[in-house]
Protein backbone atom coordinates (compact mmCIF):
# COMPACT_ATOMS: atom_id res chain seq x y z
CA UNK A 1 0.00 0.00 0.00
CA UNK A 2 1.61 3.36 -0.94
CA UNK A 3 0.67 6.42 1.03
CA UNK A 4 0.42 10.17 -0.31
CA UNK A 5 3.62 12.45 0.48
CA UNK A 6 1.28 14.83 3.17
CA UNK A 7 0.52 11.76 4.85
CA UNK A 8 4.35 10.05 5.05
CA UNK A 9 5.72 13.34 6.03
CA UNK A 10 2.98 13.86 9.14
CA UNK A 11 4.25 10.37 10.23
CA UNK A 12 7.98 11.04 9.68
CA UNK A 13 7.14 14.01 11.48
CA UNK A 14 6.62 11.32 14.55
CA UNK A 15 9.85 9.89 14.32
CA UNK A 16 11.77 12.99 14.02
CA UNK A 17 12.56 13.00 10.81
CA UNK A 18 12.12 17.12 10.27
CA UNK A 19 9.89 17.99 7.18
CA UNK A 20 8.80 21.22 6.37
CA UNK A 21 5.46 22.99 7.60
CA UNK A 22 2.55 22.21 5.09
CA UNK A 23 -1.44 22.29 4.33
CA UNK A 24 -3.13 20.17 2.56
CA UNK A 25 -5.65 21.99 -0.09
CA UNK A 26 -8.33 21.18 -2.82
CA UNK A 27 -8.46 24.55 -4.50
CA UNK A 28 -6.57 27.82 -5.54
CA UNK A 29 -8.16 29.80 -2.76
CA UNK A 30 -7.10 27.96 -0.14
CA UNK A 31 -3.43 27.29 -1.06
CA UNK A 32 -3.41 31.45 -0.93
CA UNK A 33 -4.74 31.15 2.42
CA UNK A 34 -1.96 28.46 3.26
CA UNK A 35 0.45 30.50 1.84
CA UNK A 36 0.02 33.05 3.78
CA UNK A 37 -0.09 31.07 6.64
CA UNK A 38 2.80 29.56 5.93
CA UNK A 39 6.94 30.70 5.70
CA UNK A 40 8.07 32.38 2.82
CA UNK A 41 9.20 32.91 0.11
CA UNK A 42 9.79 30.80 -1.37
CA UNK A 43 6.86 28.80 -1.33
CA UNK A 44 6.42 25.00 -2.92
CA UNK A 45 3.25 24.14 -4.18
CA UNK A 46 3.07 19.83 -4.82
CA UNK A 47 0.46 17.72 -6.41
CA UNK A 48 -0.51 14.71 -4.38
CA UNK A 49 -0.43 11.52 -6.37
CA UNK A 50 0.53 8.18 -5.83
CA UNK A 51 3.57 8.38 -8.85
CA UNK A 52 7.31 9.91 -8.87
CA UNK A 53 8.98 12.28 -11.06
CA UNK A 54 6.38 14.61 -10.37
CA UNK A 55 9.09 17.75 -10.86
CA UNK A 56 9.76 16.68 -14.27
CA UNK A 57 6.01 16.48 -14.81
CA UNK A 58 5.34 20.26 -13.83
CA UNK A 59 3.54 18.89 -10.53
CA UNK A 60 6.11 20.36 -8.20
CA UNK A 61 5.99 24.03 -8.55
CA UNK A 62 8.47 26.57 -6.65
CA UNK A 63 6.92 29.66 -6.20
CA UNK A 64 7.71 33.63 -5.01
CA UNK A 65 4.34 35.14 -3.88
CA UNK A 66 1.14 33.66 -2.23
CA UNK A 67 -0.86 34.57 -5.49
CA UNK A 68 1.69 32.41 -7.80
CA UNK A 69 0.98 29.41 -4.86
CA UNK A 70 -2.82 30.37 -5.67
CA UNK A 71 -2.17 29.82 -9.29
CA UNK A 72 0.25 27.16 -9.36
CA UNK A 73 -2.37 24.80 -7.14
CA UNK A 74 -5.27 26.01 -10.01
CA UNK A 75 -3.31 24.74 -12.73
CA UNK A 76 -1.72 21.37 -11.60
CA UNK A 77 -5.37 21.01 -9.96
CA UNK A 78 -6.94 21.53 -13.34
CA UNK A 79 -5.49 19.02 -15.26
CA UNK A 80 -4.16 15.07 -14.94
CA UNK A 81 -0.14 14.79 -14.30
CA UNK A 82 2.19 13.31 -16.73
CA UNK A 83 5.00 11.78 -15.26
CA UNK A 84 7.46 9.61 -16.29
CA UNK A 85 5.77 7.00 -13.89
CA UNK A 86 2.21 7.56 -15.18
CA UNK A 87 2.12 6.69 -18.63
CA UNK A 88 1.16 9.18 -21.21
CA UNK A 89 -2.64 9.11 -19.40
CA UNK A 90 -1.68 10.67 -16.29
CA UNK A 91 -3.25 10.80 -13.13
CA UNK A 92 -6.00 13.47 -11.69
CA UNK A 93 -4.67 15.15 -9.07
CA UNK A 94 -7.68 15.60 -6.32
CA UNK A 95 -5.16 17.93 -3.56
CA UNK A 96 -2.15 19.91 -3.76
CA UNK A 97 0.49 20.03 -0.71
CA UNK A 98 1.17 24.18 -0.36
CA UNK A 99 4.34 24.17 1.77
CA UNK A 100 7.20 26.22 3.49
CA UNK A 101 9.77 26.31 0.79
CA UNK A 102 13.82 26.18 1.51
CA UNK A 103 16.90 27.21 -0.04
CA UNK A 104 18.84 24.51 -1.18
CA UNK A 105 22.39 23.86 -0.50
CA UNK A 106 22.64 19.89 -1.39
CA UNK A 107 19.93 17.34 -2.41
CA UNK A 108 20.82 14.07 -0.51
CA UNK A 109 19.07 10.47 -1.23
CA UNK A 110 18.44 8.92 2.00
CA UNK A 111 16.32 5.84 2.15
CA UNK A 112 15.40 1.98 3.38
CA UNK A 113 14.70 -1.19 1.59
CA UNK A 114 15.03 -4.89 1.86
CA UNK A 115 17.29 -5.70 0.15
CA UNK A 116 17.16 -9.07 -1.24
CA UNK A 117 20.88 -10.00 -1.87
CA UNK A 118 21.86 -9.48 1.79
CA UNK A 119 18.82 -10.53 2.95
CA UNK A 120 18.21 -7.61 5.54
CA UNK A 121 17.50 -4.28 5.85
CA UNK A 122 19.45 -1.61 3.74
CA UNK A 123 20.31 2.24 3.77
CA UNK A 124 20.99 3.61 0.77
CA UNK A 125 22.47 7.18 0.62
CA UNK A 126 23.90 9.29 -1.64
CA UNK A 127 25.29 12.75 -1.40
CA UNK A 128 23.51 12.95 -5.34
CA UNK A 129 19.99 13.13 -4.56
CA UNK A 130 16.84 14.63 -6.60
CA UNK A 131 15.72 14.23 -9.59
CA UNK A 132 18.49 12.63 -11.72
CA UNK A 133 19.17 9.58 -8.75
CA UNK A 134 18.20 6.43 -11.49
CA UNK A 135 20.68 8.01 -13.92
CA UNK A 136 23.48 8.40 -11.21
CA UNK A 137 22.30 4.82 -9.79
CA UNK A 138 22.80 3.63 -13.52
CA UNK A 139 26.10 5.64 -14.10
CA UNK A 140 28.05 6.00 -11.34
CA UNK A 141 26.68 3.44 -8.56
CA UNK A 142 29.87 3.84 -6.40
CA UNK A 143 28.26 7.12 -5.57
CA UNK A 144 25.42 5.30 -4.39
CA UNK A 145 26.08 4.08 -0.20
CA UNK A 146 24.79 1.09 1.26
CA UNK A 147 24.45 0.55 5.11
CA UNK A 148 23.11 -3.09 5.76
CA UNK A 149 21.63 -2.71 9.02
CA UNK A 150 21.04 -6.66 11.07
CA UNK A 151 17.90 -7.17 12.22
CA UNK A 152 19.58 -8.33 15.42
CA UNK A 153 21.35 -5.55 16.31
CA UNK A 154 18.90 -3.38 14.96
CA UNK A 155 20.40 0.59 14.15
CA UNK A 156 23.23 1.83 15.76
CA UNK A 157 25.40 4.96 15.76
CA UNK A 158 27.80 3.01 13.54
CA UNK A 159 25.60 2.57 10.50
CA UNK A 160 24.81 6.53 10.33
CA UNK A 161 28.52 7.25 10.48
CA UNK A 162 29.60 4.81 8.21
CA UNK A 163 27.68 6.46 5.77
CA UNK A 164 27.97 10.44 7.16
CA UNK A 165 31.64 10.51 6.92
CA UNK A 166 32.27 9.26 3.30
CA UNK A 167 30.63 12.96 2.47
CA UNK A 168 33.50 14.45 1.13
CA UNK A 169 33.81 17.83 1.87
CA UNK A 170 32.44 16.77 5.34
CA UNK A 171 29.82 18.79 6.70
CA UNK A 172 29.58 21.05 9.68
CA UNK A 173 29.09 18.66 13.00
CA UNK A 174 25.67 20.01 13.20
CA UNK A 175 24.94 18.99 10.00
CA UNK A 176 26.37 15.86 10.61
CA UNK A 177 24.55 14.93 13.91
CA UNK A 178 21.29 16.46 11.78
CA UNK A 179 21.89 13.79 9.11
CA UNK A 180 23.12 10.88 11.30
CA UNK A 181 19.84 11.20 13.90
CA UNK A 182 17.54 11.37 10.88
CA UNK A 183 18.98 8.08 9.50
CA UNK A 184 18.25 6.48 12.60
CA UNK A 185 14.26 7.95 12.28
CA UNK A 186 13.82 6.54 8.88
CA UNK A 187 15.09 3.41 10.24
CA UNK A 188 12.76 3.28 13.16
CA UNK A 189 10.07 4.82 10.73
CA UNK A 190 10.80 1.81 7.88
CA UNK A 191 10.42 -1.16 11.14
CA UNK A 192 7.85 0.02 12.90
CA UNK A 193 5.46 0.72 10.09
CA UNK A 194 5.91 -2.51 8.46
CA UNK A 195 7.49 -0.80 5.07
CA UNK A 196 8.57 -2.24 2.25
CA UNK A 197 10.05 1.15 1.27
CA UNK A 198 10.57 4.15 3.16
CA UNK A 199 12.30 7.16 0.81
CA UNK A 200 13.57 10.92 1.35
CA UNK A 201 14.48 12.42 -2.02
CA UNK A 202 15.87 14.75 -2.08
CA UNK A 203 16.94 14.90 1.25
CA UNK A 204 17.83 18.56 1.76
CA UNK A 205 20.82 20.79 3.57
CA UNK A 206 19.02 24.10 3.53
CA UNK A 207 21.75 27.01 3.31
CA UNK A 208 21.67 27.59 7.21
CA UNK A 209 22.67 23.92 7.47
CA UNK A 210 19.36 22.82 8.42
CA UNK A 211 18.45 18.94 7.22
CA UNK A 212 15.14 18.42 6.04
CA UNK A 213 12.94 15.71 4.31
CA UNK A 214 11.90 17.74 1.27
CA UNK A 215 9.97 14.81 -0.33
CA UNK A 216 8.36 11.55 1.62
CA UNK A 217 7.78 8.72 -0.10
CA UNK A 218 6.65 5.22 2.15
CA UNK A 219 4.89 1.76 0.89
CA UNK A 220 3.42 -0.22 3.43
CA UNK A 221 3.77 -3.73 3.31
CA UNK A 222 0.86 -5.17 2.29
CA UNK A 223 0.57 -8.36 4.21
CA UNK A 224 1.35 -6.31 7.43
CA UNK A 225 -1.87 -3.95 7.39
CA UNK A 226 -3.60 -6.21 9.35
CA UNK A 227 -1.81 -5.17 12.45
CA UNK A 228 -1.19 -1.69 11.10
CA UNK A 229 -4.69 -0.64 11.12
CA UNK A 230 -4.13 2.79 11.81
CA UNK A 231 -2.06 3.06 8.62
CA UNK A 232 -4.54 0.89 6.50
CA UNK A 233 -7.10 3.40 7.41
CA UNK A 234 -5.18 5.99 5.02
CA UNK A 235 -5.67 4.23 1.83
CA UNK A 236 -6.37 6.07 -1.10
CA UNK A 237 -8.03 3.68 -2.85
CA UNK A 238 -9.40 6.47 -6.04
CA UNK A 239 -5.23 6.06 -6.66
CA UNK A 240 -5.29 2.91 -7.57
CA UNK A 241 -5.53 0.99 -11.36
CA UNK A 242 -9.65 0.05 -11.02
CA UNK A 243 -9.65 -3.30 -11.90
CA UNK A 244 -6.83 -3.98 -8.87
CA UNK A 245 -9.28 -2.38 -6.89
CA UNK A 246 -12.05 -4.40 -7.94
CA UNK A 247 -9.20 -7.45 -7.70
CA UNK A 248 -8.88 -6.29 -3.90
CA UNK A 249 -12.29 -6.30 -2.86
CA UNK A 250 -12.77 -9.94 -4.15
CA UNK A 251 -9.52 -10.91 -2.32
CA UNK A 252 -7.64 -11.64 -5.42
CA UNK A 253 -3.87 -11.19 -5.76
CA UNK A 254 -4.11 -9.04 -9.30
CA UNK A 255 -1.69 -6.42 -10.60
CA UNK A 256 -1.98 -4.43 -14.23
CA UNK A 257 1.03 -5.57 -16.44
CA UNK A 258 1.66 -3.74 -20.04
CA UNK A 259 1.12 -6.89 -22.13
CA UNK A 260 -1.46 -8.24 -23.96
CA UNK A 261 -1.68 -11.95 -22.84
CA UNK A 262 -4.44 -12.39 -20.17
CA UNK A 263 -3.33 -14.76 -17.46
CA UNK A 264 -5.34 -16.69 -14.84
CA UNK A 265 -3.10 -18.92 -12.33
CA UNK A 266 -3.46 -20.37 -8.81
CA UNK A 267 -0.36 -20.53 -6.73
CA UNK A 268 1.43 -17.13 -6.65
CA UNK A 269 5.08 -19.28 -7.74
CA UNK A 270 2.97 -20.98 -11.05
CA UNK A 271 1.70 -17.18 -11.76
CA UNK A 272 5.19 -15.99 -12.07
CA UNK A 273 6.42 -19.13 -13.93
CA UNK A 274 3.50 -18.68 -16.60
CA UNK A 275 4.45 -14.83 -17.00
CA UNK A 276 8.03 -16.31 -17.58
CA UNK A 277 7.00 -18.95 -20.02
CA UNK A 278 4.75 -16.09 -21.77
CA UNK A 279 7.52 -13.81 -22.34
CA UNK A 280 9.52 -16.68 -23.38
CA UNK A 281 7.08 -17.43 -26.29
CA UNK A 282 7.88 -13.51 -27.32
CA UNK A 283 4.52 -12.09 -25.90
CA UNK A 284 3.72 -10.18 -22.91
CA UNK A 285 1.66 -10.64 -19.69
CA UNK A 286 -1.22 -8.40 -19.26
CA UNK A 287 -1.77 -9.04 -15.64
CA UNK A 288 -0.33 -11.18 -13.11
CA UNK A 289 -3.48 -13.41 -11.18
CA UNK A 290 -2.89 -16.10 -8.29
CA UNK A 291 -6.36 -16.75 -7.38
CA UNK A 292 -5.05 -18.35 -4.69
CA UNK A 293 -5.27 -22.13 -3.46
CA UNK A 294 -9.03 -21.96 -2.12
CA UNK A 295 -10.39 -20.03 -4.86
CA UNK A 296 -14.19 -20.16 -4.87
CA UNK A 297 -16.32 -20.58 -7.89
CA UNK A 298 -17.39 -16.58 -7.36
CA UNK A 299 -13.73 -15.94 -7.32
CA UNK A 300 -12.72 -17.60 -10.21
CA UNK A 301 -15.80 -15.72 -11.98
CA UNK A 302 -14.86 -12.55 -10.31
CA UNK A 303 -11.05 -12.91 -11.90
CA UNK A 304 -12.32 -13.85 -15.38
CA UNK A 305 -14.18 -10.88 -15.46
CA UNK A 306 -11.40 -8.70 -14.49
CA UNK A 307 -9.16 -9.75 -17.38
CA UNK A 308 -11.78 -9.58 -19.63
CA UNK A 309 -12.37 -5.99 -18.56
CA UNK A 310 -8.53 -5.02 -19.55
CA UNK A 311 -8.93 -3.83 -23.47
CA UNK A 312 -5.54 -4.74 -23.92
CA UNK A 313 -6.29 -8.63 -23.34
CA UNK A 314 -5.89 -10.36 -26.77
CA UNK A 315 -6.28 -13.76 -25.64
CA UNK A 316 -6.15 -15.47 -22.13
CA UNK A 317 -4.57 -18.16 -20.89
CA UNK A 318 -5.51 -20.32 -17.86
CA UNK A 319 -3.21 -22.76 -16.38
CA UNK A 320 -4.47 -24.50 -13.23
CA UNK A 321 -2.47 -27.18 -11.41
CA UNK A 322 -5.74 -28.10 -9.16
CA UNK A 323 -4.22 -29.33 -5.26
CA UNK A 324 -6.63 -27.46 -3.44
CA UNK A 325 -8.39 -26.00 -6.08
CA UNK A 326 -10.13 -28.39 -7.82
CA UNK A 327 -10.55 -28.36 -11.62
CA UNK A 328 -14.44 -28.80 -11.76
CA UNK A 329 -14.72 -25.68 -9.23
CA UNK A 330 -12.37 -23.74 -11.42
CA UNK A 331 -14.25 -24.66 -14.78
CA UNK A 332 -17.66 -24.17 -13.08
CA UNK A 333 -16.13 -20.73 -12.37
CA UNK A 334 -15.35 -19.90 -15.94
CA UNK A 335 -18.44 -20.81 -17.18
CA UNK A 336 -20.43 -18.48 -15.34
CA UNK A 337 -18.28 -15.55 -16.15
CA UNK A 338 -18.44 -16.45 -19.46
CA UNK A 339 -22.57 -16.65 -19.64
CA UNK A 340 -22.59 -12.91 -18.13
CA UNK A 341 -19.51 -11.46 -20.62
CA UNK A 342 -19.37 -12.38 -23.89
CA UNK A 343 -15.98 -13.79 -24.71
CA UNK A 344 -14.19 -11.85 -27.37
CA UNK A 345 -10.74 -13.46 -26.93
CA UNK A 346 -9.26 -16.42 -27.88
CA UNK A 347 -9.17 -18.80 -24.68
CA UNK A 348 -5.96 -21.65 -23.87
CA UNK A 349 -6.64 -23.95 -20.94
CA UNK A 350 -3.88 -26.00 -19.29
CA UNK A 351 -5.31 -27.94 -16.27
CA UNK A 352 -3.83 -30.80 -14.06
CA UNK A 353 -4.49 -32.09 -11.03
CA UNK A 354 -7.73 -32.24 -8.55
CA UNK A 355 -11.09 -33.57 -10.48
CA UNK A 356 -8.93 -32.49 -14.16
CA UNK A 357 -11.82 -35.00 -15.85
CA UNK A 358 -14.49 -33.86 -14.27
CA UNK A 359 -13.32 -29.98 -15.17
CA UNK A 360 -12.55 -31.11 -19.06
CA UNK A 361 -15.72 -32.95 -18.96
CA UNK A 362 -17.83 -29.50 -17.64
CA UNK A 363 -16.07 -27.17 -20.40
CA UNK A 364 -15.90 -29.62 -23.20
CA UNK A 365 -19.58 -29.99 -22.86
CA UNK A 366 -20.23 -26.09 -22.70
CA UNK A 367 -20.82 -24.08 -25.81
CA UNK A 368 -17.53 -22.16 -24.69
CA UNK A 369 -14.78 -22.29 -27.86
CA UNK A 370 -11.33 -23.00 -26.08
CA UNK A 371 -7.86 -24.39 -27.09
CA UNK A 372 -6.54 -27.47 -24.98
CA UNK A 373 -3.18 -27.28 -24.13
CA UNK A 374 -1.26 -30.73 -22.63
CA UNK A 375 1.50 -28.69 -20.99
CA UNK A 376 2.58 -25.20 -20.30
CA UNK A 377 4.97 -24.60 -23.08
CA UNK A 378 2.36 -25.94 -25.78
CA UNK A 379 -0.29 -23.89 -23.83
CA UNK A 380 2.28 -20.74 -24.52
CA UNK A 381 2.99 -21.40 -27.87
CA UNK A 382 -0.78 -21.45 -28.31
CA UNK A 383 -1.35 -18.10 -26.83
CA UNK A 384 1.55 -16.68 -28.90
CA UNK A 385 0.19 -17.87 -32.43
CA UNK A 386 -3.56 -16.73 -31.46
CA UNK A 387 -1.70 -12.84 -31.28
CA UNK A 388 0.58 -12.73 -33.60
CA UNK A 389 0.06 -15.90 -36.12
CA UNK A 390 2.95 -14.89 -39.10
CA UNK A 391 5.57 -13.70 -36.67
CA UNK A 392 7.41 -13.34 -33.45
CA UNK A 393 10.19 -14.16 -32.00
CA UNK A 394 8.97 -17.18 -29.85
CA UNK A 395 9.58 -20.86 -30.14
CA UNK A 396 5.82 -21.12 -30.77
CA UNK A 397 5.76 -19.75 -33.93
CA UNK A 398 8.45 -21.31 -35.65
CA UNK A 399 7.06 -23.67 -38.46
CA UNK A 400 8.82 -26.63 -36.82
CA UNK A 401 7.23 -26.48 -33.84
CA UNK A 402 3.70 -26.00 -35.17
CA UNK A 403 1.71 -29.25 -34.35
CA UNK A 404 -0.43 -30.63 -36.97
P1 LIG B 1 9.33 14.25 -7.23
O1 LIG B 1 9.88 14.84 -8.49
O2 LIG B 1 7.99 13.65 -7.43
O3 LIG B 1 10.29 13.31 -6.59
O4 LIG B 1 9.10 15.50 -6.22
P2 LIG B 1 10.07 16.17 -5.15
O5 LIG B 1 9.30 16.44 -3.92
O6 LIG B 1 11.31 15.38 -4.95
O7 LIG B 1 10.45 17.57 -5.79
C1 LIG B 1 11.18 17.66 -6.98
C2 LIG B 1 12.26 18.75 -6.90
O8 LIG B 1 11.68 20.00 -6.55
C3 LIG B 1 13.29 18.51 -5.81
O9 LIG B 1 14.30 17.63 -6.22
C4 LIG B 1 13.81 19.90 -5.58
O10 LIG B 1 14.84 20.20 -6.51
C5 LIG B 1 12.62 20.80 -5.88
N1 LIG B 1 12.06 21.30 -4.63
C6 LIG B 1 11.20 20.69 -3.80
N2 LIG B 1 10.98 21.44 -2.68
C7 LIG B 1 11.74 22.53 -2.81
C8 LIG B 1 11.98 23.70 -1.98
O11 LIG B 1 11.45 23.89 -0.90
N3 LIG B 1 12.86 24.65 -2.47
C9 LIG B 1 13.48 24.49 -3.67
N4 LIG B 1 14.31 25.46 -4.08
N5 LIG B 1 13.29 23.43 -4.45
C10 LIG B 1 12.44 22.46 -4.04
MN1 LIG C 1 11.41 13.21 -4.92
Amino acid sequence: MKLHEHQAKALFRSFDIPVPEGRLVKTGEDALKAAHELKGPPWVVKAQVHAGGRGKGGGVRVVQSPEEAAEAAESILGRPLVTPQTGPEGKPVRRVLVEEGVEIEQELYLAMVVDRESAAPVMIFSREGGMEIEEVAAGTPERVLKQVVLPETGWMPFCGRNLVYRLDPLPAPDTLKALTATMAGLYRAFVEMDCSLAEINPLVVTTTGRVLAVDAKVNIDDNALFRQKKLASMDDPSEKDPLERKAGQFNLNYIRLDGNIGAMVNGAGLAMATMDVIKMAGAEPANFLDVGGGASEEMITRGFEIILEDPKVKAILINIFGGILRCDVLARGVLAAAEKTAIRVPLIVRLEGTNVDEGRRILESSDLEFLVAKDISEAAAMVTRQVSPTQGPGPGNRPTDRRP
